[in-house]
């Protein structure tokens, strides 16, 4: 059965790598993606100022690079026609199906197929299924009490309502992190006045974002093979730099602790001039343990006379405006909530059913485990991109994309010549492996005491984040040790 028909649940960067990648070796696929467009974040997060983190020559596939970029981290939306663009230019369209939710996706047993159904009722069935749902796409509303008492506007960042206008108008943000330090200098520039609510401050370290230069565009113009091999090579450098650099603060060596937290302080004294403000803007645990913030224009819109900033979140909210600990009103005509996605729990849209009626989410309820964060023991033939452990703090997330779309292609061709149909990591390897990344994790700042962050689950154990550099990922899942599997 060389031609194996692949199931693939999203339409973001993963989906789409998987699409490109399963297409070239001969195999065909459809996605089913619930949003009526490709591009995953990137078309679901559109809020102003929404911007990559990752310096876009690295972001952007090894496979397909672009010459259109704009900037060295280009703006949200320019990711998101790079998603369209690859769309069309690989002729993935044909084999898209949007704007339905798969439901549910079952293994059977007999057949060795996969059938998904979605929510307008339609069914698909293949050899294979890829979950390429991402981590963050469900918006996290905080659980404030009166939240819904709010009169005016409350916009959620990653559901943006593009038809509120702030102009003249008192706006409030709650959240601090990765999206609020985008939206924040953008609302502050439109607003009258604009009030952020942080409940704990974040590391933060400059961004020195450079537009491309005129001379860039004209050599893209007149000697595109030449502007591509000095990419490539620009490529290289900035992976390099995160993996072995950026890196050292994850790792927790005493150097790369102490190197990036002065990077941060230095960034903080340069910006806030005022003590007072520079104590409240100081995180009380060490760095890296959360997300790092790499911006230029957040701590001088937090300095802007028409900016306040409030340490705390709101204890309560009301009809017309947030209420703090102290029984102040601050009153908003909008509110904003930057507040992130539903993560721990993994709790998928998709009821997927393996093996004796086994539900992926009830198997995965105090905590997702997989083996290489791609396969799963019990679920045969499913490959899921972006899962359990695979989250980085230090390098592109579309780096590991690449390497799972390569595992789970090379996995398909490895089913065909060893003529079986289907494979699932075996318990006693899916375990070896989780053991080994725990222990690995546990030398991480993620897991220090202190560092409570999205990354853990209640419990503490993390499931989000991958344990080393990408390069020992990379290594990792290269070749395919079928030892590690059972065969059917
Ligand atoms: C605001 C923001 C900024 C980010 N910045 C960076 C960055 O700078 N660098 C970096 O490396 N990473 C960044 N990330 C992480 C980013 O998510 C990944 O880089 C990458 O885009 C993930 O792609 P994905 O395809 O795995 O997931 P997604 O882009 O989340 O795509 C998943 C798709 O699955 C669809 N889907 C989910 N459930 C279903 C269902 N039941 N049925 C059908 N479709 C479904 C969703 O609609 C979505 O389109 C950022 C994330 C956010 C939210």
């Amino acid at each position: 059965m060389a031609n194996k028909h692949v199931l693939i649940i999203g339409a973001g960067l993963g989906g789409l790598c998987a699409a490109i990648k399963l297409q070239e070796s001969g195999f065909t696929f459809t996605i089913v993606e619930k949003l009526d467009k490709v591009g995953g974040t990137w078309a679901q997060n559109t809020y102003p100022g929404v911007a990559c983190d990752v310096p876009v020559s690295l972001y952007q596939f090894s496979f397909a690079p672009s010459v259109a970029w704009s900037s060295t981290y280009p703006q949200g939306g320019e990711i998101q026609d790079y998603a369209e663009e690859i769309t069309d230019r690989y002729q993935l369209r044909p084999n898209i199906h949007l704007a339905d939710e798969a439901v549910s996706a079952v293994w059977d047993e007999d057949s060795c197929t996969w059938t998904l159904t979605t929510q307008s009722g339609k069914t698909f069935t293949g050899d294979a299924l890829i979950g390429a749902l991402g981590q963050l796409n469900r918006p996290n509303w905080p659980d404030i009490p009166g939240l819904e008492a709010f009169e005016g506007p409350k916009l959620h960042s990653a559901a943006w309502d593009h038809s509120v206008d702030m102009k003249g108008k008192k706006v409030g943000i709650v959240g601090s992190a990765a999206s609020a330090v985008q939206i924040i200098p953008e609302i502050a520039e439109e607003a009258a006045h604009l009030t952020v609510f942080q409940r704990s401050p974040n590391w933060v370290v400059p961004r020195r974002d450079v537009k491309t230069s005129p001379q860039e565009v004209a050599l893209m113009m007149t000697k595109p093979d030449i502007a591509m091999e000095l990419g490539a090579a620009n490529r290289k450098l900035i992976y390099d730099n995160a993996d072995y650099f950026f890196w050292q603060v994850f790792e927790w060596t005493e150097e790369g602790r102490a190197a990036y937290t002065k990077i941060a302080t230095d960034h903080l004294h340069a910006q806030i001039k005022d003590p007072d403000m520079r104590a409240q803007l100081t995180p009380d645990y060490p760095v890296g343990c959360r997300r790092i913030l790499i911006t230029d224009d957040f701590y001088p819109a937090l300095c802007r006379d028409d900016v306040s900033l409030v340490c705390e979140g709101p204890s309560s909210i009301e009809a017309k405006g947030a209420r703090t600990s102290d029984g102040a009103l601050h009153e908003f005509d909008i509110m904003v909530f930057a507040t992130g996605f539903e993560t721990t729990g993994w709790r998928w849209s998709v009821d997927v059913v393996g093996q004796n009626d086994q539900h992926l989410n009830a198997v995965w309820a105090d905590g997702p485990e997989a083996y290489l964060g791609i396969t799963i023991a019990d679920f045969p033939n499913l490959f899921v991109l972006y899962g359990p452990n695979t989250n980085l703090g230090h390098n592109a997330i579309t780096f590991m994309l690449e390497r799972q779309v390569e595992y789970a292609v090379k996995s398909l061709q490895g089913l065909v010549q060893k003529e079986a149909r289907a494979m699932a990591p075996s318990r006693a390897a899916q375990t070896a492996f989780n053991d080994k990344l725990q222990a690995d994790l546990a030398k991480t700042v993620w897991a220090d005491p202190h560092c409570n962050s999205w990354y853990k689950t209640e419990d503490g154990k993390i499931t989000q984040n991958w344990s080393s550099h990408t390069r020992a990922y990379a290594d990792a899942v290269a070749e395919v040790k079928f030892e590690d599997y059972e065969l059917v």
